[in-house]
């Protein structure tokens, strides 16, 4: 059990009666739009500082959430197409095979999305909480889009579990080639235009012939981004480090969801196992559902009901410092 097992975090509801509120239920921010001015409860904020101080060991986990103030699209619920494409089909393999000049055109508007887009104060006070807490605090990063190290997150003790699509590998699976690549276009038949964003539908996208798609230079497979798509196995070496992290000798106190439905494996059972070793739930995230199913809203965790760039800088204040300089 934790050392700080008695200690019970106020569950926020309690107070919606007089200054807690938050954005409207059932409505989350928007990519690109403010969110929903907060009020956040005071008692409930000051218990869970102190419960943030006291704790040893943080595991945090993080996700598309964080980045929706910076104008990522998460494509979860309705926003969940690109184009006319379920993006639950297209982050596939399968679809990868199908048409890889489609699923690069996907890449390439997503990483100029990314490159365009800046780290918000969620990213860079989280980011500072985290080089403050060295190696006691694990950060378990689902996103691709790289806001994270722009904020300045420590990569020694963060793991990008969903890979990076500024990294590109061999589609081979005998192959080993893999290299960072920034470029833009990623290769001249990729050229995005100017004037518009091509997940514009009316915007008719140009078949390109598979000979002009990224090679591998080594054994001339197609080369796809370092992402885990739908369907495949997160990396073997990246989640042996969790499971190391989580199965030292000290166990866990809090557990960070931020902007993540926390729903998938592993992340579910990452929550579960950190629980059982008696870690609070803290989730920062619009959405109750989400919060419900990682048992943040009960008696003895919390739901801090909106967005991570509104939430964090509050809640994390006196435990990382001023965000407005943070690295960009
Ligand atoms: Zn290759």
């Amino acid at each position: 059990m934790s050392l700080f097992s008695n200690f019970r975090l106020v569950r926020l509801e309690k107070s919606l009666g007089h200054c807690l509120c938050g954005a409207p239920e059932g409505k989350t921010t928007s990519p690109g739009r403010a969110a929903p001015t907060i009020l956040i409860d005071r008692a409930s904020c000051d218990s869970f500082k102190a419960y943030l101080k006291s704790s040893k060991r943080i595991l945090a986990l993080v996700g598309a959430g964080i980045s929706s103030a910076s104008g990522i699209g998460t494509y979860v619920g309705e926003g969940g197409y690109w184009r006319t494409h379920n993006v639950r089909r297209l982050g596939t393999y399968g679809a990868f095979r199908e048409d890889p000049s489609l699923v690069w055109w996907f890449y390439s508007d997503r990483r100029r999305e990314a490159m365009r887009a800046h780290p918000n104060k969620g990213h860079l006070i989280f980011a500072e909480l985290a080089r403050l807490r060295g190696n006691d605090m694990l950060t378990v990063c689902q996103n691709i889009d790289e806001l994270c190290p722009r904020a300045g997150q420590p990569e020694a003790s963060t793991i990008y579990l969903h890979g990076d699509m500024f990294t590109f590998k061999c589609s081979s699976e005998t192959c080993t080639y893999t290299r960072p690549d920034n470029s833009d276009p990623i290769v001249p038949a990729l050229t995005l235009p100017s004037t518009h964003s091509i997940s514009d539908p009316s915007y008719p996208l140009p078949q390109i012939p598979e000979e002009s798609v990224p090679r591998c230079p080594d054994c001339s497979s197609l080369l796809r981004p370092a992402v885990t798509w739908f369907g495949e196995a997160m990396p073997p070496d990246r989640v042996k480090r969790i499971d190391d992290w989580l199965q030292s000798k000290a166990t866990v106190d809090l557990v960070l969801v931020i902007g993540t439905a926390a729903t998938v494996h592993p992340i579910l059972s990452l929550v579960t196992e950190a629980r059982k070793q008696g870690a609070k739930v803290c989730v920062v995230n619009p959405d109750r559902e989400s919060a419900e199913k990682v048992g943040g809203i009960d008696e003895e965790n919390c739901w801090f009901k909106g967005g991570a760039e509104e939430i964090l800088p509050v809640i994390f204040e006196g435990a990382a410092g001023n965000t407005g300089d943070g690295p960009s």
